[in-house]
């Protein structure tokens, strides 16, 4: 099994209320396995819309492009991922007034 994050912004099932999207390359499990089927995807409240929209396309493909739409606005916990300088003082003056 997958743990329910949206793909596109990586808030959990515990922050939004989703849901799961079968896409066009889904594949269920045969009924004596256990793990997550494929094109089966789970989406945060603010991109299950989209992403139901594009259900007729590969998961892969909706995630891909949904990722492009969506990423001004991303706060998908990725490491190590480079940041502007400006952006830095920009959080730090939100966040003190200073
Ligand atoms: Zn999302």
């Amino acid at each position: 099994m997958k743990p329910a994050i949206c793909p596109v912004c990586g808030t959990s099932a515990i922050q939004s209320k989703g849901d799961h999207v079968e896409f066009s390359d889904y594949e269920p499990l045969p009924s004596d396995y256990i793990g997550h089927p494929h094109g089966y995807e789970w989406f945060c409240a603010d991109h299950l819309e989209a992403a139901k929209s594009m259900s007729n396309l590969p998961a892969e493909n909706v995630i891909k492009a949904l990722r492009d739409k969506f990423s001004e606005n991303t706060n998908q916990p990725q490491t190590n991922s480079p940041v502007k300088a400006g952006a830095i003082s920009r959080i730090i003056k939100a966040v003190t007034g200073r």
